[in-house]
């Protein structure tokens, strides 16, 4: 199939922030906001089908969690495409701009197909924690 991202009606549509993006969690309490919003989501079945078809093995897509999510694409013959859309503005890029490689370990896809670095990713949450418990939060 081609269906192009954002899908129209797509709850996830402009959830996702620097510091928040349920859609590639990083705990189940998070994986949970997205599953909720994919339950009423009028693209659910185009979504997944989108996700197995492409081969995301990262992240939430069609209201499936990310380990059920890999077990369809390895059904339907693994992850072919661990790649940017070759169309898209990103598609030569080898580097983040930090300088991070954008490898199968250290990349993953927005819903709407844009690749982003895990490493840099993970700077962030740590900031993002670093400054909550600074300013006294979590107790
Ligand atoms: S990931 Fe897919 S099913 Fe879930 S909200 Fe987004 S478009 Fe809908
Ligand atoms: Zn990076």
């Amino acid at each position: 199939m081609s269906a192009a991202y954002p899908l129209d009606g797509a709850m996830c549509e402009g959830v996702a922030t620097a510091d928040y993006d349920p859609f590639f969690p990083d705990s189940d309490d998070l994986a949970a906001d997205a599953l909720a919003l994919c339950s009423i989501c009028p693209v659910r079945q185009a979504c997944l089908a989108y996700a197995v078809d492409t081969g995301q093995v990262f992240g939430i897509w069609g209201g499936t969690t990310q380990r059920e999510l890999r077990r369809l694409v390895a059904q339907a013959g693994g992850p072919r495409a661990r790649r940017v859309p070759t169309d898209h503005v990103n598609a030569g890029k080898t580097h983040c701009k930090h300088g991070h490689p954008y490898d199968a370990a250290n990349t993953y896809y927005t819903v709407d197909g844009e690749r982003r670095c895990r490493a840099c990713r993970r700077a962030r949450l740590t900031r993002a924690r670093g400054l909550a418990s600074a300013s006294g939060g979590e107790r």
